[in-house]
Order: C-alpha cells, then sequence, then structure tokens
C-alpha cells in the first residue's frame, strides 16, 4: 500500500501588527491539529503587503509563538527567502504567467471608487461583486487605458459551484461567477494577491490541512478554483469561529484589541491564557492553567464551535486589564 502523505500544517500569519488573542486561538488550533495527528508545522510569513508588514512585526510574532510553546518544524525569519512571501514574488509571478497564456486573465482599470460606486451587489461580508466592466474590453480600449492607469489583473471565473467539507461547517458551497466574481490575482501596484500566493506556496510547500479564521471561509472557493488551474493538489480545511470582543465586534489588530502585549503584561505565564482559549474553543470543560504540548490530547474537531466566540467582560478584562 503507498504511504499516506504526512500531515503537513502551517502557520501563515500576516506580520501587519501583534497577534491578538483570537490570531492566538487560530495558531494554537492549527499547531494542536498536526501536533495530535503526529504531524510536520511550517511558519511562513505572508509579508506580501509591503504598506502594512514589517520585518519587527514578523520577528516579534516568532517570539510570541515561542512564549506560547507554539513551535514549528520548517520556517520562520531564520529559514530565509523561501518562507518569507515578500522574497517569492518570481513564484508567483510564473503561476500568474501560466495563467494569463491560457487566456483567463485580463486587465482591470477600475479605481476602487469605481469599483464600490458600480451597481454591482454588495456580498453579506461586505465585499462587492465585481460587476466585469473590464471583462470584454477591445485591444484598442485596453491600450487607451493602459496609457493613463496602470491596471490591476484579475482571473476570469465560471458560472459554477465550488463545494468542498469544511471541518468545521460541513459542505461549503460558492458560485464563482455569482458569489466571488472575478477576482485580483495581481494589485495595481505590482504586488501579486493574497489569493494567488497562498495557492502557489501552500500547494509546493505540501500543506495537506490548513486551519484558519472563518473570516477567510469565503476565499477558499476561489483558492480551489485556482489549486484546479495550477494543477495542485488542495489541502483540507478548517475554518474556526472568530473571537469578539464583549460588544460582539471582531479583534483587530489594528486597534491592539487583546494584543499579546497586553496579554503577556497581565498574565505571567502562558498557562492559563492557553487553558481559557481551550476552554473557549469547547476542548475543555472549564478553564485550566495547561500548556500547548498538555493540550494536545484535547484537541478533537468535533467540539469545535460554529458560531463566534464573544468573550465576556469578565473574561476580557482578565486576559488584558489596561487599567
Ligand atoms: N495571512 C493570513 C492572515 O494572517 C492568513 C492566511 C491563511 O491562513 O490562509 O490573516
Amino acid at each position: 500500500m503507498a504511504d499516506m502523505p504526512r500531515v503537513c500544517g502551517r502557520f501563515a500569519p500576516s506580520p501587519s501588527g501583534r497577534m491578538h488573542a483570537g490570531n492566538v486561538l487560530c495558531a494554537l488550533l492549527a499547531w494542536l491539529s498536526v501536533r495530535a495527528q503526529g504531524g510536520h508545522m511550517v511558519l511562513r510569513i505572508e509579508d506580501l503587503d509591503p504598506d502594512r508588514c514589517t520585518r519587527a512585526y514578523a520577528a516579534q510574532l516568532e517570539e510570541d509563538l515561542h512564549w506560547l510553546g507554539l513551535d514549528w518544524d520548517e520556517g520562520g525569519l531564520s529559514a530565509g527567502g523561501d518562507y518569507l512571501q515578500s522574497a517569492c514574488t518570481a513564484r508567483y509571478a510564473e503561476a500568474f504567467h501560466a495563467l494569463a497564456a491560457r487566456g483567463l486573465t485580463y486587465p482591470c482599470f477600475c479605481t476602487r471608487a469605481a469599483l464600490h460606486a458600480a451597481s454591482a451587489p454588495h456580498l453579506s461580508d461586505g465585499r462587492v461583486l465585481y460587476s466585469g466592466a473590464c471583462r470584454n474590453l477591445t485591444a484598442s480600449e485596453v491600450a487607451a487605458r493602459a496609457s493613463v492607469r496602470r491596471p490591476a489583473m484579475r482571473l476570469r471565473v465560471p458560472d459554477e459551484d465550488v463545494c468542498f467539507v469544511d471541518g468545521v461547517y460541513g459542505t461549503v458551497c460558492e458560485n464563482l461567477a455569482q458569489e466571488t466574481g472575478d477576482f485580483v490575482l495581481r494589485r495595481a501596484d505590482g504586488v501579486y494577491a493574497y489569493q494567488l500566493a497562498v495557492v502557489v506556496d501552500d500547494g509546493r510547500m505540501g500543506v495537506t490541512e490548513v486551519v484558519r479564521g472563518c473570516d477567510l471561509l469565503s476565499s477558499t472557493a476561489r483558492q480551489l478554483y485556482l489549486y484546479r488551474l495550477l494543477g495542485l493538489t488542495p489541502p483540507h480545511f478548517t475554518h474556526i469561529p472568530l473571537l469578539c470582543a464583549p460588544d460582539g465586534r471582531r479583534l483587530s489588530k489594528r486597534d491592539r484589541d487583546l494584543d499579546l502585549g497586553c496579554i503577556r503584561a497581565n498574565c505571567n505565564a502562558p498557562e492559563p491564557f492557553l487553558g481559557q482559549l481551550a476552554f473557549l474553543a469547547g476542548l475543555l470543560d472549564r478553564p485550566a492553567p495547561l500548556s500547548a504540548r498538555e493540550l494536545i490530547p484535547y484537541y478533537t474537531r468535533a467540539r469545535l464551535p460554529r458560531q463566534n466566540v464573544v468573550l465576556s467582560p469578565k473574561t476580557y478584562r482578565a486576559l488584558c486589564n489596561q487599567t
């Protein structure tokens, strides 16, 4: 019998700020899932966006993962370019040009304002479904517009359902044309889009499972379509509910909500914090101070919640009391 591929998971953080408790919950569950199966963990720094990501945040992120006891077998800053998206542009360009050569891409000259003003429907998560305004431009229209503005490059998507079985949400289907629309592969400033980069990287790194926040659930159909076009094997996906502040809003890196700076100043050791997260994720019946390693036997996907987890004011204050 052929060997089963080894389980390979990943941390794929964007170093655009200090990790908050929700980011840690994702990292913890991704790590527990891999370690519970004796698998291999990769750390890839998703620093594609030069305006938002810094080396200093990436270094802080690694230091925070060490403090939490979440280790990795491959990757990270010291492993160099292959694990830093900002250094992998040539790989994304190669995948992009393969798609372009098949006539699957087109330039889009729409400004952000035009995209929002268009009568295209707004999707439930706030995204705007692209109207297709630039889908059928003639060569001379493209040339005229290109002389005044650099285009983004979009992928044409078919009117087709893409379905997958998610580890928490079960069967999820999205119609590419009606629910995602032709999407951007390369921004007008030349930066390759997350959707393309994540597929190229997870594909080439042999990632077999992805555990990440359910804010990315609606990206998965687009990514699966790219896996198919690029002839890569997709991983299994598990999307986990988001952690929310007591007023129901999602934690945000930009607002430094429950970030590890505050949490580490409040809790001297990671165990009470990790135990609290494991309890919120349904893995423990009550919060108990346990290390990441001690939590491995408690990991079971079946217990993960499907609804976002809203922190009580008391828990919020216990994790990060700023007064
Ligand atoms: N880099 C993304 C983030 O930090 C995660 C991407 C993914 O897990 O696919 O939100």
